[in-house]
């Protein structure tokens, strides 16, 4: 059995990561895994401990770097997140395809790390759009809100830096690019 691939979902905080993720979670062609990132950031409402992230604390955190436990992390917005390296390898090593979806500072380091790596950048279809979306969510407060959309900002020089550029004017859509995209990987993959 081959090792999975690494795919590294990354955009704008947003452009709707998580949205096109979710389209993926049934889908048995892809063989997906999802890599649950630790992060100090609080709970969102509906959100379950485990599931969408391992929450933590700063002490815990940093420890976890200190003891190398983390494939990439990054602060942002005045919060940490990460990528539990041990998890990653333990899915690819069972040829799974494991799928990172993460912001770009993380992602920068995966490139590094990894340069096999399949990188996905997502843009929004415009910047106007990404602000709606950021403000739709209703779940943060005016001064994160602009922090989160100055950091867009910068966040978009980073397309260069990507193998595939998808736009999330509409999600399932979206899904369906990536969703070729990876198919077409595994394949090439396959025939090495
Ligand atoms: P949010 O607070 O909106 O859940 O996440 C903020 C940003 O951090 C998003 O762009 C999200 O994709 C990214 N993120 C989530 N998990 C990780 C991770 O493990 N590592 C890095 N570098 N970014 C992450």
């Amino acid at each position: 059995m081959s090792r999975g691939l690494l795919i590294i979902l990354s955009g704008p905080s947003g452009v709707g990561k998580g949205t096109i993720r979710k389209y993926f979670e049934n889908n048995r062609k892809l063989n997906l895994a999802y890599s649950t990132s630790m992060t100090t950031r609080e709970p969102r409402n509906g959100e379950i401990d485990g599931k969408d992230y391992f929450f933590t604390t700063r002490e815990k955190f940093q420890e976890a770097v200190r003891n190398g436990e983390l494939l990439e992390y990054a602060e942002f917005v005045g919060n940490f997140y990460g990528t539990p390296l041990s998890e990653v390898e333990r899915l690819r090593d069972e040829g799974k395809n494991v799928l990172l979806e993460i912001e770009v500072q993380g992602a920068k380091q995966v490139q590094k790390k990894c340069p096999e790596a399949i990188s996905i950048f997502i843009i929004p279809p415009s910047m106007d759009e990404l602000e709606k979306r950021i403000r739709g969510r209703k779940s943060e407060p005016e001064e994160v809100i602009q922090e989160r959309l100055a950091k867009a900002a910068s966040e978009m020089k980073m397309v260069p830096d990507y193998k595939y550029i998808v736009c999330n004017d509409d999600p399932k859509l979206a899904a369906e690019l990536i969703e070729t995209i990876i198919l077409r990987n595994i394949e090439l993959e396959k025939n090495k």
